[in-house]
């Protein structure tokens, strides 16, 4: 478990974010410390207690390896996934934390093609 400091490693995007008892949270790429351990707290310059844990929603292209973050925002995540996977023919998996939920455009990978627009007809 490695923290990132916030004042030096703002290129890092974190996995997970833990909040801390004074309401600043941390960002940690790999398996974040458990809720009630205590960590150094960059901004308070003091050790605090984690009182929750916030996974961060984000998406990774197995075939060009673009990944983006979405903090808390599951459907963001999702709509962005679809939208690369798209324009790009890309097989996308998006993750909630290290877990990983969906795999977007899986078909790209086997070339069958599924219409996107299935017009509809009026009489
Ligand atoms: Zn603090
Ligand atoms: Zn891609």
């Amino acid at each position: 478990m490695t923290p990132i400091n916030p004042n030096t490693a703002r290129v890092q995007q974190p996995i997970t974010t833990v909040i801390m008892e004074c309401n600043h949270s941390l960002g940690f790429r790999e398996s974040p410390p458990a809720v009630g351990e205590r960590i150094f707290c960059f901004k308070c310059n003091v050790p605090r207690a984690i009182t929750s844990k916030m996974p961060q929603w984000r998406y990774k292209c197995i075939v060009c390896h673009t990944a983006r973050y979405f903090g808390g925002a599951e459907l963001s995540a999702m709509t962005f996934a679809s939208k690369h996977s798209i324009t790009n023919h890309h097989t996308v998996n998006v993750y909630r934390g290290t877990e990983l939920i969906e795999t977007v455009g899986a078909h790209h990978s086997n070339g069958l093609q599924i219409p996107l627009d299935i017009p509809i007809k009026e009489d």
